[in-house]
């Protein structure tokens, strides 16, 4: 067994869908790719990564990056000054798990709006934006800036924001002048779940973030796709965050076989995230609707149970999931999940919740 949860072994990994391991394929491509200076322009891997994706999300232009936390941060850094206000979801991954990111690196000020599984309203756009009056001082409220979506929502559990809502939003904060971004590190997801292309869904967007080392299973890597200018400002800040990373050809080769192979299968993680659900929601202590899985992440409450408690005894089991509090958890199938393994993982939560709640 080489797969090690907080260094201990484990048979199934259901912590986050970043514990891919690269496939035999994308092994190969990556070990026979082209590569060169990319802070020179010169890596022929990267480039070819660089304009697939920007085709795929139907822009001019896209930047590869070490991570996607890297690239929303760009994103915010292209399109604000410091002080500017930033509205995103309460919840927002590149608002509160980019380890303060934003405050950091953009000097931006960011207003979390309270959102309907992730989503946000134009109305709530609107509302967080002053109305000029000549009586009041217009000096005073940070500026607003930018409007940063992100689809799927992970906090949210992996929801798809619907076209409409999508449109709404990102159509409000254009009428008010204001930039856009997309977090779309799982906007494949999006994509997979509902047929609807990428592209249509990054269409309203000044800036699109898509993640390749979560769902695809890529070893590392982001794009941030966006006009050609935009990007140009973007390879700037790439460098400034310390991302100019030379020969990245080489994993910008597995990013591109993942990009153009792996896409079409994510519906399975789809349906093994359901059945996994399934099998949860039938186990007392355990608190989650099947229907509100959408995608590939399966979060519940774990109420009387303590999460961190069931965590560990499932880790005695050689199952590793996230325990998100006391009382909440996350699990997500992914490239290496089998059927088999989802039902081995229901029977392990099954004897786990016995073992950490005695009848
Ligand atoms: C994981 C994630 C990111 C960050 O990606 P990393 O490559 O882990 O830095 C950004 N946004 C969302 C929605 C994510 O789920």
């Amino acid at each position: 067994m080489s797969q090690t949860a907080a260094g201990r072994p484990v048979r199934i990994d259901l912590r986050s869908d970043t514990v891919t391991r690269p496939t035999e394929a994308m092994r190969e491509a990556m070990a026979r790719a082209p590569v060169g200076d990319d802070v020179y322009g010169d890596d022929p891997s990267v480039r070819a990564l660089e304009e697939r994706t920007a085709a795929v999300l139907g822009k001019e232009a896209a930047v590869y990056t070490p991570s996607g936390t890297m690239s929303n941060q760009i994103a915010i850094r292209c399109q604000t000054e410091p002080g500017d206000l930033v509205l995103a979801e309460q919840r927002a991954h590149a608002y509160l798990v980019e380890s303060g990111g934003p405050a950091a690196l953009s000097g931006a000020t960011v207003v979390g709006l309270p959102g309907r599984r992730g989503v946000f309203t134009g109305e709530q756009v609107r509302a967080s934006v002053h109305e000029p009056h000549f009586m009041v001082p217009g000096v005073c409220g940070p500026p607003a800036r930018l409007v940063a979506v992100e689809n799927t929502h992970n906090g949210a559990g992996g929801a798809v924001w619907p076209l409409t809502a999508i449109r709404d939003t990102a159509g409000t904060a254009r009428e008010l002048g204001l930039g856009t971004h997309l977090d779309g590190a799982r906007l494949w997801h999006a994509a997979a779940a509902t047929g609807i292309p990428e592209r249509d869904y990054a269409a309203p967007f000044d800036t699109v973030s898509v993640c390749f080392s979560k769902a695809l299973g890529a070893p590392m890597g982001s794009c941030l796709a966006g006009s050609a200018p935009m990007i140009a400002r973007a390879r700037r800040f790439r460098q400034l965050f310390g991302g100019g990373f030379r020969q990245a050809g080489i994993v910008a080769a597995g990013a591109l076989h993942a990009l153009n192979r792996h896409r079409a299968r994510l519906v399975e993680d789809h349906r093994r995230a359901r059945r996994l659900a399934e099998g949860l929601a039938e186990l007392p202590g355990l608190e989650l609707d099947p229907d509100d899985v959408e995608t590939n992440i399966v979060r519940f409450r774990t109420p009387g149970v303590n999460a961190f408690r069931l965590a560990e005894d499932l880790l005695d089991q050689g199952v590793a999931v996230l325990p998100a509090s006391r009382g909440a958890m996350r699990v997500i199938p992914h490239l290496w999940i089998t059927d088999d393994d989802i039902e081995e993982a229901i029977a392990a939560f099954a004897r786990a919740r016995k073992h950490v709640i005695p009848a």
